[in-house]
């Protein structure tokens, strides 16, 4: 099989948590930049990076919003880090039925971190005075797929024996008028 090479940026936020003294500036201009209209209302609980954060304890881990999934996790681990205990989804970056974060608070549909589209530099990481928030973009190869004739064959085949020839005919020439 013949896979072509391309390359592609990946944009990430490395956490130096130790850093990170739990101001909340990065929750407030995320918020704020994703609100509508941009910049009119501010609320934590509607930002894509939500600081886990218990001052008694000296905690504070900033987490940036992944992607939704649907399964909670079967088993759980605490962690201990320099004497320190963290809760089990401290580190954990999705939004998920067993978390209040990254979730839109009215709608309840899931929030995930876009990187500030449109941005030269992720805001969060632009308000974070203490330097917590380090943005980091490298580039990585990835392969694509030669795609096969036969394989367009065997789905048009598929569609074909599932809805007829006529239909399907009807419907590739309906979708072609309308380009
Ligand atoms: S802005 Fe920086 S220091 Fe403040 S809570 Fe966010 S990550 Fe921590
Ligand atoms: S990069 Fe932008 S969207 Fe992502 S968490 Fe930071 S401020 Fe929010």
């Amino acid at each position: 099989m013949c896979a072509e090479k391309k390359t592609r940026i990946v944009k990430t936020i490395e956490i130096d948590v130790d850093k990170c003294n739990g101001c909340r500036a990065c929750e407030v201009i995320c918020s704020a930049f994703h609100a509508e209209p941009k910049y009119s209302s501010n609320n934590p609980a509607r930002s894509r990076i939500r600081v886990i954060r218990e001052p008694l304890r000296d905690i504070y881990v900033p987490v940036y919003a992944g992607e939704y999934t649907m399964a909670e996790c079967a088993g759980r681990d605490k962690y201990i880090i320099d004497g320190k205990e963290y809760d089990e989804c401290s580190f954990c970056r999705a939004s998920c039925p067993s978390r209040v974060e990254f979730k839109e608070p009215d709608s309840g549909l899931p929030l995930k971190c876009d990187m500030c589209e449109g941005e030269d530099e992720p805001l969060c990481v632009k308000w974070c005075l203490a330097e917590a928030l380090i943005y980091v973009e490298r580039e990585e190869e990835y392969e694509v797929e030669e795609e096969k004739p036969e394989d367009l064959e065997i789905g048009l085949e598929a569609l074909a024996d599932k809805y007829g020839l006529e239909k399907l005919v009807d419907t590739v020439a309906r979708l072609a008028a309308k380009e």
